[in-house]
């Protein structure tokens, strides 16, 4: 395979934190995730003897789940090169579960935030877990605010008159949520824990949020049924509802506007840096898988890699997959710097990043499925279900068009 690692400057530890994943992830990501793909009822993949939660414990006891948490509440703080290395893997296996475990660690990362020692052991008791007891997810989207919530900033910012559905309100020492987030949260109907975004005045629309990290174990959360969609199968989706729900302030971690503004920047910018990384991964599986396939399939009396049209698209989608790799590693590592030294990130390069990788995951994918013909649209070949991955990402943490114009509003304001 003529493929290369570009980064010059990979230490020996880099180079064995990487293999060691990648040798991980094939032999027990990529094979899950295909399974748990082709269940066709997304209540199989959570129920009880599902193969995900062997795949998420052995996970957890590899310490995947703490790459990025802090050594002294017990965390791997792997540095920023590291993440983004094992990021590509993660997409190049299995982009579902890669999303589902980017997510799992975001309300744990928070806890810190808190005055309370309690809410901050949250964070440690998740980095001691090898049991993938504790898991997490990010809500934020609601059924009548999914771009909005993506624009709240900047200048397509949605009216004051725009209310979040998801609303809590002060009572002594305590808040109480009241609403729903949509069907779209990943991890919804099995997480453990929630990084909750929250209207925090109702007559401020979407310019008053909040941020809670609520267990969803208390009185009054229920949870709706997985969602069932065409990619990112093995990725539980589910809404989360909140009836009165009782949270101690403590528990509400970002109440100031401008904490929650910089929060919710900086968590655009983990977010859509991640998806730049993981998806950019997933374009090279298409690659890796096309170039396999070419090399076995014979038609014209030769194999079809010998077919000049055959090899000009895998040229053409190796251009697109090393472009993407490069953009993406390049702004994780820049976005992480800043984000280390508590300075605001760039979101636009980080909208960037998620816009090319997951765009070209897709093309590259279909070009893939032009390779393998009509073998590509069956669903014992892989590059049938990465096409469908693929196509989710697209919308996934924001729809590509309103990360432009999300985008364009910072390039243009500086
Ligand atoms: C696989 C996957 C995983 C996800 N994971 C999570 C998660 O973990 N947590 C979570 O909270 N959410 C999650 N989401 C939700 C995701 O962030 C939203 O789907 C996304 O923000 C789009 O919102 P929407 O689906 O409501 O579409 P809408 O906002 O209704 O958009 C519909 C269309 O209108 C366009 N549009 C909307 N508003 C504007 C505007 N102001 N200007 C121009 N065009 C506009 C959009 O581009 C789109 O084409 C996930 C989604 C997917 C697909």
């Amino acid at each position: 395979m003529g493929f290369r690692e570009l980064n010059v400057d990979l230490s020996a530890e880099h180079i064995a934190l990487r293999d060691a994943a990648t040798k991980f992830l094939a032999e027990v990501w990529r094979p899950a995730s295909i399974a748990l793909d082709k269940l066709p009822d997304p209540n199989d993949v959570i129920a009880e003897g599902s193969i995900l939660w062997d795949v998420l414990r052995r996970t957890w006891q590899l310490g995947y789940h703490k790459m990025p948490l802090p050594k002294e509440l017990g965390g791997l703080e792997l540095d920023i090169l590291s993440l983004s290395l094992i990021s590509e893997e993660m997409g190049f296996a299995a982009p579902d579960l890669a999303v589902s475990l980017a997510v799992c660690t975001t309300p744990f990362a928070y806890a810190q935030l808190s005055p309370d020692q309690e809410i901050r052991d949250l964070t440690k008791r998740f980095c001691e877990d090898t049991e993938a007891k504790m898991t997490g997810c990010w809500a934020i989207t609601e059924p009548d605010h999914g771009s909005d919530w993506i624009l709240f900033d900047g200048e397509q910012a949605p009216e004051a008159k725009i209310v979040p559905q998801v609303k809590a309100v002060p009572d002594g020492d305590y808040y109480v949520i009241n609403g729903q987030k949509s069907s779209w949260v990943s991890n919804g109907t099995f997480a453990t824990h929630a990084a909750l975004w929250v209207c925090l005045d109702p007559s401020k629309g979407m310019a008053a949020g909040g941020i809670a990290v609520v267990p969803l174990k208390l009185p009054g959360v229920s949870r709706g049924k997985p969602l069932n969609k065409i990619g990112q199968r093995a990725l539980n989706q589910g809404e989360i509802f909140f009836d009165n729900v009782r949270i101690p302030k403590t528990m509400m971690v970002a109440q100031d506007h401008a904490i929650f503004k910089f929060l919710s920047n900086a968590q655009l910018a983990l977010a859509n840096g991640f998806m730049g990384l993981c998806f950019s991964g997933t374009a090279r599986a298409a690659l890796d898988e096309s170039i396999k396939y070419a090399r076995s399939r014979v038609q014209g009396g030769k194999l079809i890699s010998k077919h000049q049209s055959v090899k000009l698209k895998l040229f053409d989608m190796f251009v697109s997959v090393e472009a993407a790799r490069s953009l993406a590693r390049r702004v994780a590592v820049y976005n992480g710097q800043l984000l280390k030294h508590l300075q605001s990130p760039a979101v636009h390069y980080a909208m960037a990043s998620k816009i090319l990788s997951t765009e070209t995951a897709f093309r590259v994918s279909s070009q893939g499925v032009q390779i393998h013909g009509g073998y590509g649209l069956c669903k014992d070949h892989y590059i049938e279900k990465i096409f469908r991955d693929a196509r989710a990402a697209m919308i996934e943490d924001g729809t590509n068009e309103v990360l432009a114009l999300g985008g364009a509003d910072r390039l243009l304001n500086g």
